[in-house]
């Protein structure tokens, strides 16, 4: 019998009747005595909501605390009021809601008094988003005669370390517990809404999964599950060949290999957890990503099966919040040794280094970070590092821009097309990185030249390439 999961995002359903959109999915898609279970986001843009709330609360009044629950309670009430549940569903939905909000305020009340936000409180803060959108999708589902719990990650079965607002997942046992948890459900024929991005330490703790962890929580409950698929239902066709928001009308990608796709979730397209698709992979489960709005549309198809017909360069992206780090100085050169004391120091100091080069005269080392880690990447390294006559520096003007394709392995002149484009424009690059995979050129621009690079590139090597091709 097939089982699938179905992840849903914040945009879809904060859209307008968002949530009767997703009781129309479901209910639509779902064949008779097939198990599903939903995975929902928070509602909009509520984590940033919460996190700009827990981030300010220590310096802020209870009546400004106060106006940060007022504007979350707007946009759950709103989301409530055009789902399809009645007086009585809509009553109790509220209530939780409330209650939800209530905890919430109080939570907040006791940074600002302690003047004190420690990971720990900020996962606990940020999770009610998620754990306000669930009950209430929950509900929509029942009223169409589906039985139907929510719960929250951890109460699925997601257990992870404790690296609050990024935690890792505890394999072995996250699969054991989410199949005691869920599958007594799914044998009942009910559909669980689980609140995704969020899960529980061994300690019981609410931990969070890092930010577009959704995703992620989908494909761990499906590879716990043995799952047949994933869907993930957003508000674009699919995998486009860049981001809407950016290039007039991309087209959709129709199938992707998991490599292809693990690329451009590191670099940034459609949001993607950059971990997410890894269960997906290590169980060999398709993931298919939709339309909410166009759920006839094919959308993407991600498996396993590399195709490289439809053109060399299949998607661009680009990664904002980025910040350059560059260590240079004349003792570089040929001290063997030094690059590992680099990486070291950022190690130690759990800072995640997406992109690294080097230039052949070992004079300096370029290396992309986190913009949030930035100032404090710079400072460790500096800490290492200037007794031995090196200098640091980073810059937060930066976004990283990848042309991503498994056709551009062993094709020749793929470079040379993507930097001509960008030269075009007149366009500075201010590092290049090409993985050994072969599966992307990546290079580092001003922020502010990201966007015009994106499209130089979209219309003259995507296009250019797809077109002649095809
Ligand atoms: P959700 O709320 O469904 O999780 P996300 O915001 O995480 O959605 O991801 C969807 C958004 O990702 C789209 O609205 C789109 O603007 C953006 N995006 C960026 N690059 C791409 C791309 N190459 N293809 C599709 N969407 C992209
Ligand atoms: N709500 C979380 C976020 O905004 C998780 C998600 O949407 O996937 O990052
Ligand atoms: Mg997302």
């Amino acid at each position: 019998m097939t089982t699938v999961v179905m992840k849903f995002g914040g945009s879809l359903l904060a859209s307008r009747h968002g949530i009767r959109r997703v009781g129309d999915i479901v209910e639509r898609t779902r064949k008779a005595g097939a198990k599903y279970v939903v995975v929902v986001s928070a509602l909009g843009d509520v984590t940033d909501v919460l996190l700009q709330a827990a981030n300010d609360a220590k310096g802020r009044s209870e009546d400004e605390i106060l106006q940060a629950i007022d504007k979350l309670r707007k946009i759950h009430l709103s989301a409530i009021e055009q789902s399809s549940l009645r007086e009585d569903g809509k009553t109790e939905v509220l209530e939780g809601v409330e209650a939800s909000l209530d905890s919430l305020r109080q939570t907040l009340l006791g940074v600002s008094i302690l003047k004190e936000l420690s990971p720990r409180s900020r996962d606990l803060i940020v999770s009610f988003g998620e754990r306000m959108s669930a009950p209430i999708v929950s509900a929509e589902i029942r009223l169409r005669g589906m039985g139907s719990s929510s719960l929250t990650g951890g109460e699925a079965g997601i257990i992870t370390d404790d690296a609050f607002g990024e935690a890792v997942p505890v394999l072995g046992a996250t699969m054991r517990s989410v199949r005691r948890r869920l599958m007594p459900r799914l044998e009942r024929g009910e559909v669980p809404v689980v609140a995704g991005f969020i899960a529980r330490s061994k300690y019981g703790e609410i931990t969070t999964l890092g930010r577009g962890g959704s995703d992620y929580t989908a494909t761990l409950l499906a590879s716990s599950l043995d799952a047949d698929e994933v869907w993930i239902w957003t508000d674009v066709d699919g995998i486009m060949t860049a981001d809407p928001r950016v290039v007039k009308k991309p087209a959709t990608v129709p199938a992707l290999s998991y490599a292809e796709a693990e690329e451009l979730a590191f670099f940034g397209a459609k949001n993607m957890h950059p971990l997410a698709l890894g269960p997906a992979i290590r169980a060999g489960l398709p993931v298919r990503i939709k339309n909410g709005f166009r759920p006839e549309l094919p959308g993407t198809l991600i498996t396993k099966e590399q195709s490289k017909s439809r053109g060399v360069v299949k998607v661009v992206a680009v990664v904002r919040n980025v910040g350059l780090l560059t260590v240079a100085g004349e003792t570089l050169q040929g001290r063997p040794g030094i690059a590992a004391r680099v990486f070291s120091a950022l190690a130690s100091n759990r800072i995640n280094v997406l992109m690294i080069s080097q230039s052949v005269s070992e004079a300096n080392i370029s290396m992309i970070v986190r913009r949030s880690s930035l100032k404090f990447a710079e400072k460790a390294l500096r800490r290492e590092l200037t007794s031995q006559g090196i200098v640091v520096e980073g810059d937060p003007g930066v976004s990283v821009v990848a042309a991503v394709g498994a056709g551009m392995r062993g094709e020749k002149g793929v470079a040379a097309k993507i930097f001509g484009a960008i030269a075009s424009r007149g366009i500075n690059i201010r590092m290049i990185a090409q993985g050994s995979s072969e599966l992307n050129v990546s290079f580092v621009v001003n922020e502010r030249d990201a966007d015009d690079a994106v499209r130089a590139l979209h219309s003259q090597v995507v296009n250019h390439i797809r077109g002649s091709r095809e």
